[in-house]
Order: structure tokens, then sequence, then C-alpha cells
């Protein structure tokens, strides 16, 4: 089923849960073992992300280095299909524009249509790690907008080959991501929120949002959408800090504030079982004033700690 059609037909709030795959060569018992702790609490849908190849120097026989590229987590398609397959709930695959061709592109939308997956979640990528800013591939898309289009061409059953146009029509609902407190290349929030609707006007869904903090972040950016005429679902990505470290670590990779109050507290804390219970206090809190205000669904990145996403979902419901 399609995430619009969860949503539409929910009587109450439902939670949806975000995961990474395995590093190349895990086994994917370790999803399940993961997952398994949920599937009493529902979950509507389970999104898995992707991840572009990495360029490295590996060293040659001789001793000399050459650049060869790498997937670290490889495997998003065959998760999804895994999920479905093994728990019989929708699976939301992320689709990236960094690294791939539009071919490429059009070929991974054929193989989700083939395994049944209704859901994906458009995105742009970031920039290589050998890259100061995201460089498209020279025949791929350079903005996530470009990548709604090309699936709603594909939705309307027009492929790249134009003589292959009467192919099979794909049906794919489509999620893209937004930022309560601005993509961190956006001059402002206004010109952010434009380039949100662009992806909307041109065939997404509804929009996942970034993980914030404070849940004012996410209010205002809700209400922003609104002014500028976004009328799709906004789903809160959220996550539970857990350990000191990640005061620092969470600003840099995803351009997010961390409120000082949780932060004044997190540094108090004399252990590591003290911070992960102010992190998971901290989520249950945002959790609750969100369901009071009637989000629709709460989306859980579960990367790291599961166990406490769980902990929360365990006292909210
Ligand atoms: P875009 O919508 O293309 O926006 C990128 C920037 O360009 C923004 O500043 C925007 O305002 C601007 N912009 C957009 N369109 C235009 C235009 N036409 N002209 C000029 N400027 C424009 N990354 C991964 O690699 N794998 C994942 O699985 C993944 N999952 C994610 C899930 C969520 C919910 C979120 C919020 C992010 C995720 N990311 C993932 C990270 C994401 O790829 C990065 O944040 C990336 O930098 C931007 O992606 P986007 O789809 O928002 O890009």
């Amino acid at each position: 089923m399609k995430v619009t059609e969860h949503i539409r037909q929910a009587t109450g709030p439902i939670i949806s849960l975000e995961i990474l795959p395995p590093t190349k060569g895990k086994s994917i018992d370790s999803i399940y073992t993961v997952l398994d702790k949920f599937m009493d609490f529902k979950p509507s849908f389970i999104n898995v992300t992707y991840h572009r190849a990495e360029q490295v120097f590996k060293k040659r026989g001789d001793g000399s280095f050459e650049r060869v590229e790498i997937r670290k987590r490889p495997g998003t398609v065959g998760i999804c299909a895994a999920i479905m397959n093994h728990y019989n709930v929708d699976a939301v695959p992320h689709l990236i524009c960094g690294g791939f061709s539009k071919e490429e592109t059009e070929n991974a939308l054929i193989d989700l249509h083939f395994l049944g997956i209704k859901n994906v979640l458009a995105l742009r990528g970031d920039a290589a790690a050998n890259e100061k800013f995201f460089t498209p591939h020279p025949n791929g898309h350079r903005y996530a907008e470009e990548l709604v289009r090309q699936i709603g061409e594909l939705n309307q059953g027009r492929y790249l080959e134009e003589d292959i146009m009467d192919g099979v029509k794909t049906d794919f609902c489509v999620g893209v991501a937004g930022y309560p407190e601005k993509h961190f290349e956006s001059p402002n929030v206004e010109m952010d929120v434009y380039y949100l609707k662009r992806k909307l006007d041109l065939g997404a869904d509804y929009v996942t949002s970034q993980m914030f903090f404070d849940n004012k972040h996410y209010y205002n950016f809700v209400n922003n959408c609104r002014a500028g005429g976004i009328e799709a679902p906004i789903l809160p990505g959220l996550k539970p800090i857990t350990n000191k470290r990640q005061l620092s670590v969470i600003p840099s990779i995803f351009n997010v504030d961390i409120p000082m109050e949780l932060t004044k507290e997190m540094l108090a804390a004399k252990t590591d079982a003290a911070c992960e219970q102010i992190g998971q206090e901290w989520l249950l809190y945002q959790c609750r004033d969100l369901l009071k205000n009637n989000v629709p669904v709460l989306h859980f990145y579960t990367l790291g700690k599961p166990h406490v996403v769980e902990n929360v979902l365990k006292q909210l419901f």
C-alpha cells in the first residue's frame, strides 16, 4: 500500500521506521533482529536508506595504489523486498540522484515495480566524500525534483527510450525530503520551501522531514510550507540523542541544532546509561507534544540505538 493511503486510512497516529542497510557482508538477520522488536507496534511502513559508492585508494600487488569505487552499504532494493516478504509491511526504498545515470535510475525503478514496491523516497543525495559540492552524474539528475519528474514520467508509462513508450505504467507514491531548519545549501527558508513545493508540484505526494530536536522547528516549518501553498502531509523525522559525542556529530552531519536544555542535561550526565535515559526522555517528550498537535505519522530514525526508540514506543502506545 502507498504511504499516502496508510495516512488516509489511519484512524489514529501511525508509526514508521527508517533503517540503514547493514555494511557489506553482514547478513539480513541483523536487520530482522532490529525490526522484530518493533513489530508489536505495527509500523505502517519501513524506509531503507540508499548509500552511494565512495572512491577509495586500494593497494595493488606491486605496492602502487589505484582509485576504486566501493559501496559500503549495498542492498537497499533487496532489503525492501525481504522486509515486505518477511513482515508483510510496506517498504520505502530511498533513491538518490548522486552517482546514477537516468538509465540506471529507470532500471532501478523497473526492478522496484516488478517487486511490487509502491513507494520511493526521492532524494538528491549528498556530495561524494571526495567532492566539496554535489556533482551530478554526467547523465544524471542535479536536483531531487528531476528524479521526481522521472518517476512521474514512468508512472505515465513514458520511458527514456521512445520505442518502448507503450511500456507498463508504474504506480509509485513519491516522498521527498524537507528541512525544518533549512537545507544547509539553501540561502534562506523561503527558497527552500519554494523548491520543496516544486518537488510536490512535479508529482511528489508527501514530505519526510529531516530530524529535529526542538518541535518548534517542525511547527514553524509546517506553517511556512502551508503559507507557501504546500498541502501534502509532512512527516516528522525523529531520532534520539544517546551520547555526548552526538552533541557535536549530529549538527555537523545533519546541520541541525540541539536545544540548550538537552545539551546541558547531557553534559551533566555522569554515565553512558544516564545519557541514554536523558535522550529517551527527550524523544518521549517530543513525541507526546507532536501527538497532541495531531501529526499524522511519527517517523523514527532507528539507526544507532533502536532499543531507545522501542522504549519510547512502549510508553506511548
Ligand atoms: P534537493 O531537493 O535537490 O535540494 C538540494 C538543495 O538544492 C536544497 O538547498 C534546495 O533548496 C536546492 N534546490 C532544490 N531544487 C533546486 C533547483 N531546481 N534549483 C536550485 N536549487 C534547488 N541521503 C542519501 O544519500 N541517502 C539516503 O537514503 C538519504 N535519506 C534521507 C532521508 C531524509 C528524510 C532526509 C531529510 C535526507 C536524506 N538524505 C539521504 C540526505 C539528502 O540526500 C541530503 O540532505 C541532500 O543534501 C539533499 O537532498 P534533497 O533530496 O533534499 O535535495
